[in-house]
């Protein structure tokens, strides 16, 4: 059976898993709602979103259409759509995704965790995300440790210098953020304060406790800035 474009497309958003119609906090200055992309290929063991990141099989999926209408039906009052995670960047589909949110007159902002810079860089280049929240996890000695053993310094380093340098190129659209793992003492969080420079909005979380990941449970939706 040939693909038409609505299975295409369909396909492109059957890794959504969540939905906030109404977040104040995941977009610093605007109203938003949050889309959640299931899956992460990292391993944190204070990640927050765990069932979404590491088993989103579990969650239901939610219906593309349904979305879209929600989204059309709340426009007027939103100020943008972010696609969290998970990890979006990890998602093939994430770039129709994003086309289809754009195409509604809603500006995108993406969450990432920079494990695929190529990926932000192609977002960034097409004019697709209009904000892009980049999250470091800490010193790039300590990746290993903070990421469940998914990613050595070297590469945390290199991929955070690939983003830095597009963020420099876009500095309007790239802010930072850190949580405060407890994993991080003061001089890690010093040492991963002076990592971005002072020109870009840079955010400190605070850590939230895993919550326990249901076994046998549906979970019924991921959790957004505004719910933790
Ligand atoms: S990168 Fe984020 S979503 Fe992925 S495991 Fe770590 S905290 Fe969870």
């Amino acid at each position: 059976m040939p693909f038409t474009d609505d299975t295409i497309m369909t396909e492109a958003w059957s890794e959504v898993r969540g939905l906030v119609p109404v977040s104040l906090c995941d977009w610093p200055g605007r109203v938003t709602a949050v889309l959640f992309v299931g899956g992460c290929p990292w391993r944190c063991p204070t990640c927050h979103n765990a069932e979404l990141a590491w088993y989103p099989e579990r969650l239901p999926a939610l219906h593309r259409q349904a979305v879209l209408a929600e989204l059309t039906r709340r426009r007027q009052w939103l100020d943008g759509v972010v696609v969290s995670g998970g990890e979006p960047t990890a998602w093939p589909g994430l770039e129709l995704l994003v086309r289809e949110i754009v195409a509604l007159g809603l500006p995108v902002k993406l969450d990432t965790n920079a494990s695929a810079p190529q990926v932000v860089e192609r977002l960034v280049t097409e004019e697709l995300v209009a904000a892009v929240a980049v999250d470091v996890k800490g010193p790039w000695r300590s990746y290993p440790r903070l990421t469940g053993g998914a990613v050595d310094p070297a590469t945390a380093e290199a991929n955070f210098r690939r983003i830095l340098a597009l963020a420099q190129k876009n500095p309007q659209r790239f802010l930072f953020r850190c949580t405060k793992v407890p994993a991080l003492s003061p001089q890690d969080l010093l040492e991963v304060r002076r990592y971005v420079p002072e020109t870009f909005p840079f955010y400190w979380q605070e850590y939230i406790p895993p919550r326990p990941i249901a076994h046998g449970e549906e979970t019924t939706h991921a959790f957004a800035n505004s719910q933790t």
